[in-house]
């Protein structure tokens, strides 16, 4: 039995997951899953996932969990994660948390969930602010984290605003947050798993804070190595 690591970043859309979940990637040599992100590229390439997901998507509900839970099963198989994963979006809701446990139960289960602590006022601004890259799906945001010239910083991509980051879905999707997602709050507390993060501190900060996290639960990043 193979010991991975799985972290689930929890937190209200807009928290600043995947800011974090893509800076955590190379430090801890596994990749980042977004849920989000899997069905906005299957929404683009119009494949049948995509068609089977257009309407929840573009309402900001949630696509149905036998569909995602298939999809982050196969996702999980994948060679790439076969030292484990940074979970972003997922799970949602109990039954997604659930399946996810007996997913990972035989590399040792789920090993940490920071739970990402930020206003309602400050996380509307965050998404009605977001752009993200049409090619790469790099985050950044028109005030807080800027590209540096027109296009993608990485790849000279385009940057767009999501549709459901228009205030019209955003209301709707805090409101799904609170009603299907918060439980897990205390689902992982329960499980000794969960542990605070300031999500009202700057993106450096933040990933500070969870480089000490994952550093004080034994989970070893390049960072931590080679900082002290
Ligand atoms: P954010 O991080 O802003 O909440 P995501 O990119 O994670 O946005 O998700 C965008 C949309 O994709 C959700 O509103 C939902 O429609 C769908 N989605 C993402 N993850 C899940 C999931 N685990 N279960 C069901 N639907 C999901
Ligand atoms: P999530 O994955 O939780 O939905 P994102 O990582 O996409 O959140 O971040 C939402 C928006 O807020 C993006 O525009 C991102 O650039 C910005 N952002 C992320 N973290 C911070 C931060 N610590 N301070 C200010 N803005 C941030
Ligand atoms: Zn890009």
């Amino acid at each position: 039995m193979s010991d991975r690591i799985y972290l689930v970043l929890l937190g209200a859309p807009g928290a600043g997951k995947g800011t974090q979940a893509q800076l955590l990637e190379e430090k801890l040599g596994i990749p980042q899953i977004s849920t989000g992100e899997i069905f906005r590229y299957n929404l683009k390439n119009e494949t049948e996932l995509g068609k089977l997901a257009k309407s929840y998507y573009d309402k900001g509900e949630l696509v149905p969990d036998e569909v995602t839970i298939r999809m982050v099963e196969a996702r999980l198989a994948e060679e790439d994660a076969a030292r484990g994963a940074i979970l972003d979006g997922f799970p949602r809701n109990l039954l997604q948390a659930e399946a996810l446990d007996g997913m990972t139960a035989e590399f040792g289960g789920i090993d940490l969930v920071p739970m990402f602590q930020l206003e309602d006022d400050v996380v509307t601004m965050r998404i009605t602010g977001r752009r993200v890259c049409r090619n790469c799906d790099r985050v950044y945001h028109l005030t807080f984290n800027p590209a540096r010239g027109e296009g993608c910083d990485s790849c000279g991509g385009e940057l767009y605003q999501r549709n459901d980051d228009r205030p019209e879905t955003v209301q709707n999707r805090l409101y799904i947050y609170y009603k299907q997602t918060s439980p897990l709050i205390g689902y992982y507390f329960a499980k000794g798993l969960l542990v605070d993060i300031d999500g009202a501190k700057p993106i450096e900060e933040m990933q500070e804070q969870l480089v000490a996290v994952l550093a004080a639960n034994n989970i070893e990043t390049a960072g931590s190595a080679l900082s002290v």
